[in-house]
C-alpha cells in the first residue's frame, strides 16, 4: 500500500481491514479515546514486543510494517512463525498520529513518560509489556534530517540504538543481546546503504521507553528511520527499514552471532551536521547593513494542513561560509538576483521570498 508521509488512524484503519479478525484487538484508548490496536502473529515461544508512531509524525516504520506483516505471514516462514510470536502496536499515539506531532493530546511526548506514566498511551505500553513479558522489544521511530552518519558522514538513512540499563552505561546482558542483533542488521544492510547507517548516544535517561526496558532486563532496540537525500516521503527509507526487519528475523531463526563491542562502536556516532538545503549568491540587509553573495542554509518544516503535509523552507543561518552541509545546493535562480532578504538581527526568519526562492525547486506537498 503505497502510503505518504501522513499516517493518521484511518489510513491505518485501512491496513488493518485485511489483517485476520482473530490477529488484532483494540488494547486501549488514547487522550481523545481513539483506539489504540494490537496485532498478534506467529506461535512461538520467543516473543517481540514491537511499537510504532509512539510519536505520531514518525510514520516510515509503521508503513514498512504493512510491508513486513504480510511477508511474516507468508507461507515461506513457517519456520519464524513457529519460533517467534509477535506483539505489534503500529500506532501507539494515534491523537499525535492524527495531527501529525511528536507529542499525544495532552502535548507529551511518551518517550519521557516511561516512569511518570501520566499518559494513557505511556501506561497501555507498560501493561502490555508486563502481560506480554517480551524476550526482545522494538522501538520504532523516525529521525529528522539533520543527522550524518558519523562526523563527515552521508546522511543517516537509518540509526540504531541499544539503549543504556544505568548511568555507568554498563554493557549488560540484555544490552549485549542488543547489540549484537544491531550489528548483525548492519551487516546485512552494508550492501545497500554503505556508510550509511548511523548509532545514538547512549547517555541513560530512565525517562525513555527503550531505557527503561533495558533496565528491566529486556534486550531492546531503537530503530530510527533516517533521509535518504531526496526522499522526503520516505519511501525508499521503507524499504530499508523493511529490509532490517527482516534482517533482525533472519538472525532470530538462524541464530544470533555473539560480535565484539567493537563492532558495535564500529557503527558510526550520529553527528548533526545536515540542513535541506543551502541557497548561495543571495543578497540580504541585517540591521541595515547589506550582505552581498551569501550562503543560505534552509530546513523544511513539516506542516499538516488540509492533511497534506507541506515543507516550508526556513532560514538557520548565512553567512559568507556556513558550518552546516546540505542535501541539495542551489545557486539563487538569475530572475532572483536583484532580490534582497531584510531582517533583524537574532531571528530566524521564514518569510515569503525565502518561500519564493525554494519554491522553485523545494516546495513540495505530498
Ligand atoms: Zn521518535
Amino acid at each position: 500500500m503505497a502510503c505518504k508521509r501522513y499516517l493518521p488512524p484511518n489510513r491505518l484503519a485501512e491496513f488493518l481491514k485485511d489483517i485476520h479478525p482473530d490477529s488484532k484487538k483494540t488494547i486501549g484508548f488514547s487522550v481523545e479515546n481513539r483506539s489504540i490496536e494490537m496485532i498478534t502473529i506467529g506461535t512461538g515461544s520467543y516473543t517481540i514486543l514491537m511499537w510504532s508512531q509512539m510519536h505520531g509524525n514518525e510514520s516510515t516504520t509503521t508503513k514498512a510494517l504493512f510491508d513486513f506483516i504480510p511477508w511474516f505471514l507468508d507461507s515461506d516462514q513457517e519456520l519464524l512463525q513457529a519460533k517467534c510470536t509477535l506483539y505489534i502496536i503500529p500506532q501507539l499515539n494515534p491523537d499525535g498520529s492524527h495531527r501529525y506531532t511528536r507529542q499525544n493530546a495532552s502535548n507529551v511526548d511518551l518517550n519521557r513518560d516511561a516512569i511518570a506514566l501520566t499518559q494513557p498511551e505511556s501506561s497501555l505500553l507498560r501493561r502490555i509489556y508486563e502481560e506480554t513479558t517480551p524476550d526482545l522489544c522494538l522501538n520504532l521511530h523516525g529521525q529528522r534530517t539533520i543527522y550524518a552518519a558519523g562526523k563527515g558522514g552521508p546522511s543517516a538513512s537509518l540509526s540504531f540504538l541499544a539503549p543504556a540499563a544505568n548511568r555507568e552505561r554498563t554493557i549488560t546482558p540484555a544490552r549485549k543481546k542488543a547489540m549484537n542483533l544491531i550489528v548483525g542488521m548492519c551487516k546485512s544492510l552494508a550492501e545497500e546503504l554503505p556508510d550509511a547507517i548511523g548509532r545514538y548516544d547512549d547517555t541513560f535517561n530512565p525517562n525513555c521507553v527503550g531505557d527503561s526496558f533495558t533496565q528491566s532486563g529486556t534486550p531492546t532496540i531503537l530503530f530510527e528511520a533516517g533521509h535518504v537525500p531526496g526522499d522526503y516521503q520516505r519511501e525508499q527509507t521503507r524499504i530499508h527499514i523493511l529490509n532490517a526487519y527482516k534482517a533482525l528475523f533472519y538472525q532470530l531463526v538462524h541464530g544470533v552471532l555473539d560480535y565484539d563491542l567493537e563492532d558495535y562502536l564500529n557503527v558510526p556516532q550520529n553527528s548533526i551536521e545536515f540542513v535541506d538545503l543551502i541557497i548561495s549568491d543571495v543578497n540580504v540587509i541585517e540591521d541595515g547593513i547589506e550582505k552581498r553573495n551569501q550562503k543560505m542554509a534552509i530546513q523544511f518544516r513539516e506542516t499538516l494542513e488540509n492533511d497534506t503535509i507541506y515543507f516550508y523552507p526556513e532560514m538557520v543561518s548565512y553567512g559568507d561560509t556556513l558550518d552546516v552541509r546540505a542535501h541539495q545546493y542551489t545557486k539563487l535562480p538569475t530572475n532572483l538576483q536583484s532580490t534582497v532578504l531584510e531582517f533583524k538581527s537574532g531571528k530566524l526568519i521564514q518569510n515569503e521570498e525565502i518561500n519564493k526562492i525554494c519554491s522553485l525547486k523545494t516546495h513540495f506537498k505530498q
